[in-house]
């Protein structure tokens, strides 16, 4: 058995929830995470940014444990990552994900995408599982499409029931992996507006996105990624008024 009684350090106490101190990971010959140090405080919502391949959605699913790392420690909430068991499944039901496609499961209903890993992982009844994931169905805003299937619904409709789905856990912190690059443009705002309301209600948030306008308005730290380095990080104003490298300047003026 794994002892996992860890003293939590003075940063914890602090408010650090997500802390990444040295992290090396490599895919083969490619060294995709390079010494990546990143803490993020409760409550804190950061916006990572970067080039395509840099190396942002490998962070969220390491931050998860869905990739493991070559070296460095992730803690959350001064925990480190377990490697596997019951003590993984515990951990990941603190970090909910929300992915670019949706992930829901397409033959089970809406209400049961929402109550499953509740009965499954946190050994909730299944009454109360219910009347949990319809009041967090009606705060995404999909409370009517409870009995339906996923594919009855449009890419924003599922995406807020997959936000509802992870927010069921009561995770500690949401990652958000571009969760609107597959939605019509029409439905990016009722995904973006939920997820706002979210950051307002106090929720750690790790936001991978291309959405300048929300990474303006919601974030409280720009995270700026390229070929597996952390480049930069800023406050949104200052970043996108007067980014410091050059890296950041050739991709905003890319994207801008
Ligand atoms: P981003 O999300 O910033 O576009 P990724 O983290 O998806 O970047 O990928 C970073 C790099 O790692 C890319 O070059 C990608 O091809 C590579 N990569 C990602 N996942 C794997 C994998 N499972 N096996 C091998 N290479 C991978
Ligand atoms: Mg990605």
């Amino acid at each position: 058995m794994s002892e996992v009684s860890v003293t939590k350090d003075a940063a914890t106490a602090a408010g650090e929830l997500v802390a990444l101190s040295g992290v090396n990971k490599h895919f083969g010959a490619l060294h995709v995470l390079q010494d990546i140090n990143l803490s993020i405080s409760r409550g804190e919502v950061v916006v990572v940014i970067g080039p395509s391949g840099s190396g942002k959605s490998t962070l969220c699913r390491t931050i998860n444990r869905l990739e493991t790392i070559d070296s460095g420690s992730i803690t959350i909430d001064g925990n480190p990552l377990p490697d596997e068991g019951k003590e993984l499944a515990r951990l990941r039901a603190d970090v909910g994900m929300v992915f670019q496609s949706f992930n829901l499961f397409a033959h089970k209903t809406v209400l049961e995408n929402v109550t499953l890993g509740q009965i499954k992982v946190r050994r909730t009844e299944k009454k109360a599982a219910e009347e949990k994931a319809r009041a967090l169905l009606d705060r995404v805003g999909v409370g009517t499409q409870a009995d339906k299937y996923p594919a009855q619904l449009s890419g924003g409709q599922q995406q807020r029931v997959a936000i509802a789905r992870a927010l069921a856990m009561e995770p500690k912190v949401m990652l958000f992996d571009e969760p609107t690059s597959a939605l019509d443009p029409e439905m990016i705002n009722e995904v973006l507006d939920v997820m706002r309301q979210l950051a307002q209600d106090g929720m750690t948030m790790v936001v991978v996105t291309h959405e300048m306008g929300f990474a303006r308005s919601a974030a409280n730290r720009v995270v700026f990624m390229a070929d597996g380095r952390i480049v930069e990080e800023a406050a949104p104003e200052q970043f996108f008024s007067n980014p410091r490298s050059d890296r950041a300047k050739d991709f905003l003026s890319k994207i801008l």
